[in-house]
């Protein structure tokens, strides 16, 4: 038999059709829709405002879920981090960020990356798949419906950010198809504006994302001023090397709104590219090609099987305050949910011991 059909992945015009194949008149698409995305119903047989033999009849064709929770780990900072297993068995990760204004949502596109970033655990899993758009919303489905309990509201505003395992412009169908999905009005309603990409620089899914009508925010992770550098720790430079990634943000550029912003990320590695002479490369990079950008500083991560060490304090604000000097909107990123691999570059797929688990789950 046919794989059912992941009825998150559908668009309303797709759920619309996908009822009519089955007999039944648009309206009950809607419905469909809207329970799915609005209230969040974990299973047909909830919506009981369709008819009883159209439920089952859904359930036989299609499915509500296709990630099984395997852990769910609650950080100090109160970072949860959710690890997923697909049908055919790839790991998932979700990391849900609470924020005194508004929560984060940071998803995963891919199982695994292909991109092999020297500094990132992810990496070391290997590219297992992308991710089907039914997979992408369900994750958010889900860290919202733990959160906040499915069908109720959630009280503040929700964030977006594509910065989970993968890398998303190679995942670019079903990435661009959840978010329109994830945007609709009579379903979870989280607009473009609200999310950001982030990219390792997939040059001409760059120039595409700009020619989106409604398209999200983009943040390019560049790690390092030169390609010298670069190619070291992040091999997709050797295809698209600084100058071609640097056009494309050009390109980019015309597609900002006012006020709006390039950000670039830039992992802040101990002895590596944290030196005074590295801000000052990156600022002459950025001010020669002319971008309206902001960086964020993200100190590094660690982890046993990766060869860095983060910079200290006092050498990220040192860095900060060059690029400040020269003109460039600098931050920097303080890492969340550390204690629970959740922070970033930590996605990996690890299990830590059932027994913290549950004690940070009842405390969280
Ligand atoms: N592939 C995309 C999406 C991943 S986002 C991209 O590269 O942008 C993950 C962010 O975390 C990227 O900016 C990446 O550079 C950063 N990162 C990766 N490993 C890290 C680590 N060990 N510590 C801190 N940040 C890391």
């Amino acid at each position: 038999m046919a794989k059912p059909v992941h009825a998150l992945g559908l668009s309303l015009d797709e759920a619309i059709r996908f009822v009519e194949d089955l007999g039944e008149r648009p309206f009950r698409g809607r419905q469909l829709f809207s329970a799915l995305h609005q209230r969040r119903v974990r299973s047909f047989a909830e919506i009981t405002d369709l008819p009883k033999a159209f439920r089952a009849l859904l359930a036989a064709r299609a499915a509500v879920s296709s990630l099984a929770l395997e852990a769910r780990y609650v950080s100090a900072d109160g970072t949860r981090r959710y690890l997923f297993r697909t049908q055919d068995g790839h790991p998932v990760e979700t990391v849900f960020i609470p924020e005194e204004r508004r929560d984060t949502i940071c998803f995963s596109s891919q199982a695994g990356c292909a991109l092999a970033c020297d500094f990132c655990l992810t990496a070391r899993l290997g590219l297992r798949r992308s991710l089907t758009a039914g997979e992408i919303v369900e994750q958010i489905i889900c860290a919202l419906n733990d959160v906040y309990g499915e069908a109720s509201d959630v009280p503040h505003g929700t964030n977006l950010v594509a910065m989970g395992a993968g890398e998303p412009l190679l995942a670019f169908e079903a990435l661009v198809k959840a978010l329109r999905i994830m945007a609709a009005p009579e379903g979870l309603h989280i607009v473009p504006r609200r999310v950001t990409v982030s990219t390792a620089g997939i040059v001409p899914r760059i120039r595409q994302l700009a020619e989106m009508q409604d398209r999200p925010h983009l943040a390019i992770s560049l790690s390092a001023p030169t390609d010298e550098l670069r190619d070291r720790l992040m091999p997709i430079n050797r295809r698209w090397p600084l100058a071609e990634l640097m056009a494309a943000c050009r390109d980019f550029q015309r597609s900002l709104k006012p006020g709006e912003r390039l950000t670039f990320e830039y992992v802040m590695l101990s002895g590596v590219n944290d030196a005074n002479e590295h801000a000052h490369q990156l600022a002459r990079l950025l001010n020669q090609h002319q971008l309206r950008a902001k960086v964020n500083l993200i100190p590094h991560n660690t982890a046993e099987s990766l060869p860095y060490r983060p910079s200290s304090d006092e050498r990220i604000e040192a860095f900060q305050r060059i690029l400040e000097a020269k003109g460039i909107r600098a931050f920097v990123r303080r890492p969340r949910g550390r204690d629970i691999f959740a922070a970033c570059g930590q996605l990996a797929a690890r299990h830590l011991s059932v027994v913290s688990v549950s004690n940070e789950v009842r405390r969280g």
